[in-house]
Protein backbone atom coordinates (compact mmCIF):
# COMPACT_ATOMS: atom_id res chain seq x y z
CA UNK A 1 0.00 0.00 0.00
CA UNK A 2 1.37 3.30 -1.08
CA UNK A 3 2.05 5.82 1.79
CA UNK A 4 -0.73 7.97 0.00
CA UNK A 5 -2.97 5.39 0.50
CA UNK A 6 -2.26 4.89 4.01
CA UNK A 7 -2.55 8.28 5.73
CA UNK A 8 -5.55 9.22 3.32
CA UNK A 9 -8.64 10.00 5.30
CA UNK A 10 -11.81 8.08 4.78
CA UNK A 11 -15.29 7.36 5.67
CA UNK A 12 -15.37 3.55 6.25
CA UNK A 13 -15.69 4.27 9.98
CA UNK A 14 -14.73 7.19 12.52
CA UNK A 15 -12.08 4.32 14.01
CA UNK A 16 -10.27 4.38 11.07
CA UNK A 17 -9.23 8.08 12.28
CA UNK A 18 -5.91 9.06 14.93
CA UNK A 19 -5.62 10.21 18.14
CA UNK A 20 -6.57 13.52 18.37
CA UNK A 21 -4.31 15.93 19.99
CA UNK A 22 -5.66 16.74 23.43
CA UNK A 23 -5.53 13.16 23.89
CA UNK A 24 -2.12 12.10 22.43
CA UNK A 25 -1.05 15.66 24.92
CA UNK A 26 -2.18 13.46 28.11
CA UNK A 27 -0.66 10.68 27.39
CA UNK A 28 2.80 12.24 26.66
CA UNK A 29 2.06 13.12 30.00
CA UNK A 30 1.19 10.44 31.85
CA UNK A 31 4.56 8.71 30.57
CA UNK A 32 6.77 10.28 33.18
CA UNK A 33 8.64 7.94 35.55
CA UNK A 34 6.42 5.50 37.15
CA UNK A 35 2.81 4.97 38.53
CA UNK A 36 0.84 2.87 40.45
CA UNK A 37 -0.88 0.09 38.30
CA UNK A 38 -4.45 -1.29 37.87
CA UNK A 39 -5.93 1.86 37.75
CA UNK A 40 -4.66 2.69 41.11
CA UNK A 41 -3.28 5.70 39.90
CA UNK A 42 -3.85 9.61 40.01
CA UNK A 43 -4.67 9.74 36.33
CA UNK A 44 -7.21 7.24 36.28
CA UNK A 45 -8.61 8.72 39.78
CA UNK A 46 -8.73 12.40 37.79
CA UNK A 47 -10.57 10.84 34.69
CA UNK A 48 -13.37 9.26 36.76
CA UNK A 49 -13.56 12.61 38.53
CA UNK A 50 -13.99 14.66 35.22
CA UNK A 51 -16.38 12.31 34.43
CA UNK A 52 -18.53 12.60 37.19
CA UNK A 53 -18.59 16.32 36.85
CA UNK A 54 -19.59 15.84 33.10
CA UNK A 55 -22.60 13.88 34.35
CA UNK A 56 -22.95 16.36 37.68
CA UNK A 57 -23.24 12.64 38.95
CA UNK A 58 -21.72 10.68 41.55
CA UNK A 59 -21.24 7.61 39.40
CA UNK A 60 -19.03 4.57 39.37
CA UNK A 61 -16.70 4.53 36.43
CA UNK A 62 -14.88 2.34 34.84
CA UNK A 63 -12.40 1.81 32.13
CA UNK A 64 -12.06 -1.18 29.66
CA UNK A 65 -10.35 -1.58 26.17
CA UNK A 66 -13.49 -1.57 23.74
CA UNK A 67 -17.15 -1.18 23.68
CA UNK A 68 -18.10 -4.96 22.81
CA UNK A 69 -16.28 -5.66 26.75
CA UNK A 70 -18.09 -2.35 28.17
CA UNK A 71 -21.15 -3.65 26.60
CA UNK A 72 -21.56 -6.86 27.37
CA UNK A 73 -20.03 -6.97 30.89
CA UNK A 74 -22.48 -4.04 31.70
CA UNK A 75 -25.19 -6.26 30.30
CA UNK A 76 -23.93 -8.84 32.05
CA UNK A 77 -23.99 -6.87 35.10
CA UNK A 78 -27.59 -6.24 34.90
CA UNK A 79 -28.93 -10.12 33.82
CA UNK A 80 -29.06 -13.13 35.27
CA UNK A 81 -28.13 -16.17 33.00
CA UNK A 82 -32.04 -16.72 32.11
CA UNK A 83 -32.69 -13.14 31.71
CA UNK A 84 -33.06 -11.35 28.64
CA UNK A 85 -31.77 -8.71 26.70
CA UNK A 86 -34.01 -6.36 24.81
CA UNK A 87 -32.46 -3.93 21.63
CA UNK A 88 -32.87 -3.24 18.24
CA UNK A 89 -33.05 -5.61 15.88
CA UNK A 90 -29.72 -3.08 14.02
CA UNK A 91 -27.77 -2.82 17.28
CA UNK A 92 -24.36 -3.38 17.54
CA UNK A 93 -24.64 -5.89 20.82
CA UNK A 94 -26.83 -8.02 18.26
CA UNK A 95 -25.06 -7.53 14.74
CA UNK A 96 -21.83 -7.02 15.95
CA UNK A 97 -20.11 -8.33 18.83
CA UNK A 98 -20.23 -12.20 17.83
CA UNK A 99 -22.52 -13.33 20.82
CA UNK A 100 -20.05 -11.78 23.72
CA UNK A 101 -23.47 -10.36 25.35
CA UNK A 102 -24.76 -13.85 25.69
CA UNK A 103 -21.23 -15.03 26.09
CA UNK A 104 -20.21 -13.18 28.94
CA UNK A 105 -24.02 -13.33 30.42
CA UNK A 106 -23.58 -16.59 31.21
CA UNK A 107 -26.48 -17.28 28.37
CA UNK A 108 -29.02 -14.05 28.22
CA UNK A 109 -30.64 -13.73 25.30
CA UNK A 110 -30.42 -11.07 23.10
CA UNK A 111 -34.39 -10.49 21.84
CA UNK A 112 -34.87 -8.04 18.83
CA UNK A 113 -37.15 -5.03 19.16
CA UNK A 114 -37.92 -2.94 15.68
CA UNK A 115 -38.25 0.56 14.82
CA UNK A 116 -38.10 3.22 11.99
CA UNK A 117 -34.41 4.46 11.28
CA UNK A 118 -33.28 2.51 13.81
CA UNK A 119 -34.51 3.53 16.57
CA UNK A 120 -36.32 1.18 19.06
CA UNK A 121 -40.36 1.82 18.58
CA UNK A 122 -41.57 1.83 22.34
CA UNK A 123 -44.69 -0.42 21.29
CA UNK A 124 -42.14 -3.46 20.62
CA UNK A 125 -41.03 -3.58 24.58
CA UNK A 126 -44.69 -4.08 24.93
CA UNK A 127 -45.15 -6.70 22.20
CA UNK A 128 -41.50 -8.23 23.35
CA UNK A 129 -42.78 -8.79 27.37
CA UNK A 130 -46.09 -9.69 26.90
CA UNK A 131 -45.39 -12.25 24.35
CA UNK A 132 -44.62 -14.72 26.73
CA UNK A 133 -44.96 -14.43 30.33
CA UNK A 134 -44.29 -18.59 31.54
CA UNK A 135 -41.69 -19.75 32.77
CA UNK A 136 -40.25 -21.69 29.60
CA UNK A 137 -39.11 -17.97 28.15
CA UNK A 138 -35.88 -15.79 29.31
CA UNK A 139 -36.92 -13.49 31.44
CA UNK A 140 -36.70 -9.72 30.08
CA UNK A 141 -34.46 -8.20 32.28
CA UNK A 142 -32.68 -4.96 30.30
CA UNK A 143 -33.47 -2.87 27.40
CA UNK A 144 -30.31 -1.48 26.06
CA UNK A 145 -30.47 1.61 23.38
CA UNK A 146 -28.05 3.08 21.00
CA UNK A 147 -27.38 6.56 21.68
CA UNK A 148 -26.64 7.87 18.88
CA UNK A 149 -28.23 4.89 17.15
CA UNK A 150 -25.96 2.73 14.80
CA UNK A 151 -27.84 4.76 11.56
CA UNK A 152 -26.53 7.58 12.87
CA UNK A 153 -30.01 8.97 14.16
CA UNK A 154 -30.51 10.51 17.82
CA UNK A 155 -33.37 10.12 20.39
CA UNK A 156 -34.48 13.17 21.98
CA UNK A 157 -34.40 13.98 25.48
CA UNK A 158 -38.47 13.11 24.72
CA UNK A 159 -37.91 9.83 23.26
CA UNK A 160 -35.50 8.26 25.76
CA UNK A 161 -37.71 8.98 28.38
CA UNK A 162 -40.70 7.32 26.50
CA UNK A 163 -38.50 4.04 26.40
CA UNK A 164 -37.66 3.62 29.85
CA UNK A 165 -41.00 4.49 31.13
CA UNK A 166 -41.93 1.86 29.63
CA UNK A 167 -38.69 0.03 30.84
CA UNK A 168 -39.30 1.08 34.56
CA UNK A 169 -42.87 -0.33 34.21
CA UNK A 170 -42.01 -4.19 33.19
CA UNK A 171 -38.72 -3.71 35.87
CA UNK A 172 -36.06 -3.56 33.48
CA UNK A 173 -32.69 -1.86 34.10
CA UNK A 174 -31.48 0.20 30.76
CA UNK A 175 -28.13 0.29 29.36
CA UNK A 176 -27.22 2.27 27.28
CA UNK A 177 -24.43 1.94 24.46
CA UNK A 178 -22.98 5.21 23.81
CA UNK A 179 -20.10 4.75 21.58
CA UNK A 180 -21.36 7.34 19.82
CA UNK A 181 -22.63 9.26 22.90
CA UNK A 182 -20.82 12.51 22.23
CA UNK A 183 -22.26 13.16 18.67
CA UNK A 184 -25.45 12.67 20.31
CA UNK A 185 -24.79 15.15 23.17
CA UNK A 186 -23.44 17.58 20.66
CA UNK A 187 -26.59 16.99 18.29
CA UNK A 188 -29.13 17.55 20.86
CA UNK A 189 -27.20 20.58 22.65
CA UNK A 190 -28.52 18.95 25.79
CA UNK A 191 -26.83 18.34 29.62
CA UNK A 192 -24.79 15.19 29.65
CA UNK A 193 -27.49 13.83 32.83
CA UNK A 194 -30.68 15.17 30.43
CA UNK A 195 -30.52 12.16 28.38
CA UNK A 196 -28.72 9.86 30.96
CA UNK A 197 -29.84 9.44 34.53
CA UNK A 198 -32.28 11.86 34.81
CA UNK A 199 -33.99 9.58 31.70
CA UNK A 200 -33.78 6.69 33.41
CA UNK A 201 -30.53 5.06 32.53
CA UNK A 202 -28.82 2.59 34.73
CA UNK A 203 -25.59 2.33 33.10
CA UNK A 204 -23.80 3.96 30.31
CA UNK A 205 -21.04 2.48 27.95
CA UNK A 206 -19.23 6.01 26.97
CA UNK A 207 -17.56 5.94 23.79
CA UNK A 208 -13.94 7.26 23.89
CA UNK A 209 -12.15 5.20 21.03
CA UNK A 210 -14.63 6.56 18.14
CA UNK A 211 -14.38 10.09 19.46
CA UNK A 212 -10.17 10.22 19.11
CA UNK A 213 -8.93 8.42 22.13
CA UNK A 214 -6.64 5.53 20.80
CA UNK A 215 -8.15 3.11 22.84
CA UNK A 216 -11.16 2.63 25.25
CA UNK A 217 -13.78 3.10 26.71
CA UNK A 218 -15.63 4.46 30.30
CA UNK A 219 -18.58 2.22 31.51
CA UNK A 220 -20.60 4.94 33.79
CA UNK A 221 -22.85 3.12 36.53
CA UNK A 222 -25.43 5.65 37.72
CA UNK A 223 -26.97 2.81 39.27
CA UNK A 224 -23.99 2.59 41.88
CA UNK A 225 -26.01 -0.66 43.30
CA UNK A 226 -25.19 -2.39 39.37
CA UNK A 227 -21.69 -2.02 39.86
CA UNK A 228 -21.16 -3.88 42.67
CA UNK A 229 -17.99 -6.11 42.02
CA UNK A 230 -18.12 -4.90 37.99
CA UNK A 231 -14.23 -4.53 38.53
CA UNK A 232 -13.93 -8.27 38.86
CA UNK A 233 -16.44 -9.22 36.09
CA UNK A 234 -13.20 -6.59 34.13
CA UNK A 235 -10.11 -8.48 35.53
CA UNK A 236 -11.92 -12.11 35.00
CA UNK A 237 -12.99 -10.84 31.22
CA UNK A 238 -9.32 -9.39 30.65
CA UNK A 239 -10.01 -5.80 30.44
CA UNK A 240 -8.87 -4.50 33.83
CA UNK A 241 -5.72 -2.98 31.86
CA UNK A 242 -2.13 -3.41 34.09
CA UNK A 243 -0.77 0.40 32.85
CA UNK A 244 -4.35 1.66 33.07
CA UNK A 245 -3.08 5.13 33.04
CA UNK A 246 -2.76 5.31 29.30
CA UNK A 247 -6.77 3.96 29.16
CA UNK A 248 -7.72 6.88 31.85
CA UNK A 249 -5.18 9.76 30.85
CA UNK A 250 -6.48 10.86 27.16
CA UNK A 251 -10.13 10.73 29.10
CA UNK A 252 -8.53 13.87 31.28
CA UNK A 253 -7.26 15.29 27.99
CA UNK A 254 -10.55 15.39 26.06
CA UNK A 255 -12.72 16.03 28.82
CA UNK A 256 -10.98 18.84 30.74
CA UNK A 257 -11.79 21.68 28.65
CA UNK A 258 -14.59 20.11 26.27
CA UNK A 259 -12.40 18.77 23.59
CA UNK A 260 -14.75 15.66 23.38
CA UNK A 261 -17.90 17.91 22.11
CA UNK A 262 -15.57 20.31 19.96
CA UNK A 263 -14.64 17.01 18.05
CA UNK A 264 -17.92 15.09 17.96
CA UNK A 265 -19.41 18.73 16.93
CA UNK A 266 -17.13 18.72 14.14
CA UNK A 267 -17.58 15.09 13.10
CA UNK A 268 -21.12 15.96 13.13
CA UNK A 269 -20.99 18.78 10.71
CA UNK A 270 -18.90 17.29 8.31
CA UNK A 271 -21.71 14.82 7.77
CA UNK A 272 -24.14 17.56 7.29
CA UNK A 273 -22.50 18.61 5.01
CA UNK A 274 -21.42 15.31 3.20
CA UNK A 275 -25.30 15.23 2.68
CA UNK A 276 -25.61 18.74 1.49
CA UNK A 277 -23.25 17.60 -1.45
CA UNK A 278 -24.85 14.17 -1.62
CA UNK A 279 -28.70 15.96 -1.93
CA UNK A 280 -29.73 16.12 -5.42
CA UNK A 281 -27.23 14.02 -7.04
CA UNK A 282 -29.14 11.49 -9.33
CA UNK A 283 -29.01 7.56 -8.74
CA UNK A 284 -28.13 8.37 -4.59
CA UNK A 285 -30.65 8.54 -1.73
CA UNK A 286 -30.00 9.25 1.79
CA UNK A 287 -31.34 6.42 3.45
CA UNK A 288 -31.63 7.97 7.41
CA UNK A 289 -32.07 11.39 8.57
CA UNK A 290 -29.06 12.64 9.22
CA UNK A 291 -28.65 13.28 12.59
CA UNK A 292 -24.76 13.10 13.91
CA UNK A 293 -21.56 11.74 12.11
CA UNK A 294 -22.84 9.68 9.92
CA UNK A 295 -24.60 9.50 6.17
CA UNK A 296 -26.27 6.06 4.91
CA UNK A 297 -26.84 6.61 1.25
CA UNK A 298 -28.30 3.85 -1.20
CA UNK A 299 -25.77 3.82 -4.37
CA UNK A 300 -26.41 1.56 -7.48
CA UNK A 301 -23.34 -0.85 -7.39
CA UNK A 302 -21.31 0.33 -10.30
CA UNK A 303 -21.30 3.87 -8.60
CA UNK A 304 -20.13 1.58 -5.01
CA UNK A 305 -17.33 -0.08 -7.43
CA UNK A 306 -16.17 3.58 -9.15
CA UNK A 307 -15.00 4.84 -5.84
CA UNK A 308 -13.49 1.98 -4.85
CA UNK A 309 -11.57 2.10 -7.58
CA UNK A 310 -11.01 5.85 -7.33
CA UNK A 311 -9.38 4.69 -3.71
CA UNK A 312 -12.04 5.35 -0.96
CA UNK A 313 -13.08 3.15 1.26
CA UNK A 314 -17.10 3.20 3.12
CA UNK A 315 -18.53 -0.04 4.31
CA UNK A 316 -22.00 -1.59 2.47
CA UNK A 317 -22.63 -4.32 4.94
CA UNK A 318 -24.09 -2.25 7.74
CA UNK A 319 -27.70 -1.02 7.91
CA UNK A 320 -29.75 -2.86 4.95
CA UNK A 321 -28.84 -3.81 1.74
CA UNK A 322 -27.33 -1.01 -0.67
CA UNK A 323 -26.62 0.99 1.82
CA UNK A 324 -23.53 2.62 2.25
CA UNK A 325 -21.98 4.25 4.75
CA UNK A 326 -20.11 7.09 5.05
CA UNK A 327 -18.72 7.91 8.15
CA UNK A 328 -17.63 10.94 9.57
CA UNK A 329 -14.90 11.52 12.25
CA UNK A 330 -13.24 14.26 14.41
CA UNK A 331 -10.42 14.56 11.97
CA UNK A 332 -12.43 14.52 8.39
CA UNK A 333 -11.91 17.93 6.59
CA UNK A 334 -14.50 19.72 4.47
CA UNK A 335 -11.78 19.11 1.74
CA UNK A 336 -12.40 15.22 2.46
CA UNK A 337 -16.43 15.54 2.43
CA UNK A 338 -16.04 17.95 -0.79
CA UNK A 339 -13.52 15.42 -2.85
CA UNK A 340 -15.90 12.70 -1.75
CA UNK A 341 -18.43 14.23 -2.95
CA UNK A 342 -17.25 15.32 -6.60
CA UNK A 343 -16.40 11.99 -6.91
CA UNK A 344 -19.86 10.57 -6.21
CA UNK A 345 -20.72 13.36 -8.94
CA UNK A 346 -18.49 12.49 -11.54
CA UNK A 347 -19.49 8.95 -11.40
CA UNK A 348 -23.36 9.80 -11.70
CA UNK A 349 -24.06 12.41 -13.60
C1 LIG B 1 -18.01 0.82 17.46
C2 LIG B 1 -19.21 0.51 18.27
C3 LIG B 1 -19.09 -0.17 19.48
C4 LIG B 1 -17.76 -0.67 20.01
O1 LIG B 1 -17.14 -1.61 19.22
P1 LIG B 1 -15.70 -2.21 19.55
O2 LIG B 1 -15.16 -2.55 18.20
O3 LIG B 1 -15.91 -3.41 20.38
O4 LIG B 1 -14.93 -1.17 20.28
C5 LIG B 1 -20.23 -0.37 20.24
N1 LIG B 1 -21.42 0.08 19.82
C6 LIG B 1 -21.58 0.74 18.67
C7 LIG B 1 -22.92 1.26 18.30
C8 LIG B 1 -20.47 0.96 17.85
O5 LIG B 1 -20.63 1.63 16.70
Amino acid sequence: MSVANRTRRQFASDNYAGICPEAWAAMTEANHGHEVSYGNDTWTEEAANLIREVFESDCEVFFVFNGTAANSLSLASLCQSYHSVLCHRLAHVEVAECGAPEFFANGSKVLLLGGENGKIDPTEIHAAVNKRTDIHYPKPRALSLTQATEEGTVYSVDEVKALTDVARHYGLRVHMDGARFANAVAALNVAPKAITWQAGVDVLCFGGTKNGIAIGEAVVFFNREAAREFDYRCKQGGQLASKMRFLSAPWTGVLQEGAWLRHARHANNMAERLEAGLRGMPQIQIAYPVESNVVFARLPKPVVQGMYERGWKFYTHVGEADEARLMCSWDTTPEDVDAFAADLRALTH
